[in-house]
């Protein structure tokens, strides 16, 4: 448990919320879904010391879904249990313990303001503060869900790790803070080469973490070799070149998260010993296996009851989008490739599309959605997109593979797993408590993993 703040400089809102939280007129701690503390305030130490929560007995508060002041036994400070009233405010994947004051914090309007901001506090504590990426305490909470729903889905997962070569040198012949900077403009140029839907995680010192959604040992390889270039070339304030080395690896059967990494480090490993500024990839992993199993079966896009929004209109036509794009990979299979069913497939699907994005844009107009001129944006990219997948289809170009990746990655995992899900609350009923996962609500900033 920490109460201060990571080094590096934090960003301006985060400050403030953390201050909210820290100068909070009661006792508070913020909590994980397992009941872990992650962070307590100044009242909460005073009163209770940095382990008070941690001797509680949290048990029957945490899982209790009803609100309102609960009783429950704390260490106080001194050593000595005391019984105080609490309640357990839930926000996504956390949980704020609040405890009663004295004159009952319950009057206090910050209350409110404090939980509407729960959700910003989730993302400090996610967040490595010197270079904006997802910190490896994130990653930990993320991985198991991600890797099962993988499985789940049968939808490949790959991670690359990826560290800067000779990074001492570059402390030592510029300063410490040209390090720093360096590594922020590393980030800043992976965010730019890397999906929407993928997640970047700060690893340790100068290594960084790559979650690579939806794809294969062969896609993140590409991935991982489209960072290296970007990295390569690009000229770091104050000190110039610097490269890095990557290891890919996809996770493969049911191995546990420990055996997957171990086989990412191994790949960056030999990338180092090999030279750096280079991608070594463990050329295993269940896209393979699920390819060699399954035919047009496993290359169907899959719905999920997550992907409905709870408006008919949209979630039909979702539906009706994903029945379509099913028949235009039927049609692409290589055994029985038809150029004039691919053709009249494709036409089928973007007539869908057209007539779905005028019909969504119409609807979250009328509820005067405030980030309906991105998402027009979104829909004209994407449009864009199928335009280019129709032309270099009539070119005889469209493999069986473009069209599934664009399916897959354009249409599915980056407009409905992380655009449109930017609009699913707005026809929701108010989150219950626990409701709606933590890597779910991120799926709204920069492009998250869904719950
Ligand atoms: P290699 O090519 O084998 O990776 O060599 P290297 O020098 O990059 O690797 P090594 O692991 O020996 O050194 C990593 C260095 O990164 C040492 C450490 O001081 C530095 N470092 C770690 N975190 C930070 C940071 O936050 N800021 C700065 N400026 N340097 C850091
Ligand atoms: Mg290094
Ligand atoms: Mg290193």
């Amino acid at each position: 448990m920490t109460t201060e703040n990571p080094p590096g400089s934090a960003h301006p809102a985060d400050v403030d919320l953390l201050e909210t939280f820290v100068a909070f007129p009661a006792p508070l701690a913020l909590l994980d879904a397992s009941g872990r503390t992650e962070r307590v305030n100044a009242m909460f130490l005073q009163r209770f010391g940095a382990d008070g929560v941690n001797a509680g007995r949290l048990g029957a508060l945490i899982h209790d879904q009803r609100d309102g002041w609960h009783k429950l036994t704390l260490s106080l400070r001194e050593g000595a249990d005391a019984e105080v009233r609490a309640r357990a405010v839930r926000a996504s994947g956390h949980i704020l313990l609040i405890i009663e004051q004295a004159g009952g914090v319950e009057q206090h309007s910050e209350l409110d303001a404090l939980r509407a901001r729960i959700g910003e506090l989730e993302r400090l504590v996610a967040t490595d503060h010197l270079t904006g990426a997802w910190n490896r305490a994130h990653l930990d909470r993320v991985i198991e869900s991600e890797r099962a729903r993988s499985l789940a889905n049968r939808q490949p997962l790959s991670l690359i790790l990826f560290d800067a070569d000779h990074f001492k040198k570059i402390n030592d012949d510029y300063g410490h803070a040209v390090g720093d900077s360096v590594l922020r403009e590393l980030v800043q140029l992976a965010r730019k080469r890397i999906r929407a839907s993928d997640l970047l995680f700060r690893w340790g010192g100068e290594e960084f973490v790559v979650l690579v959604s939806s794809a294969g040992y062969r896609g993140a390889e590409r991935v991982a070799e489209t960072l290296r270039e970007a990295v390569a070339a690009h000229a770091f304030e104050g000190a110039g070149r610097v490269t890095v080395s990557l290891g890919v690896a996809e996770h493969d059967g049911d191995e546990d998260a420990q055996s997957w990494f171990r086989r990412m480090d191994e790949a960056l490993y030999e990338a180092k010993r090999s030279g750096r500024n280079r991608v070594v990839v463990s050329r295993q992993g269940n896209s393979d296996a699920w390819a060699a199993a399954g035919g047009a079966g496993a290359l169907h896009l899959a719905w999920q009851e997550g992907y409905e929004c709870g408006d008919a209109t949209i979630d039909g036509e979702h539906r009706e989008l994903f029945r379509l794009a099913n028949i235009l990979i039927d049609a692409a299979l290589p055994e029985r490739i038809a150029p004039g069913a691919v053709r009249s497939a494709l036409g089928g699907l973007l007539a869908h599309v057209q007539r779905h994005f005028a019909d969504e844009e119409a609807i979250l107009e009328r509820l005067h959605y405030a980030q309906l001129p991105q998402h027009r944006q979104a829909h004209a990219g994407l449009l864009r997109r199928a335009q280019y997948m129709a032309e270099q289809l009539e070119a005889g170009k469209a493999s069986l593979g473009a069209i599934v990746e664009f399916l897959a990655q354009d249409v599915v995992a980056r407009h409905l797993m992380v655009v449109d899900r930017a609009f699913f609350p707005m026809f929701r009923q108010p989150a219950g408590p626990g409701d709606a996962g933590f890597a779910q609500s991120q799926a709204i900033g920069a492009g998250r993993p869904l719950a």
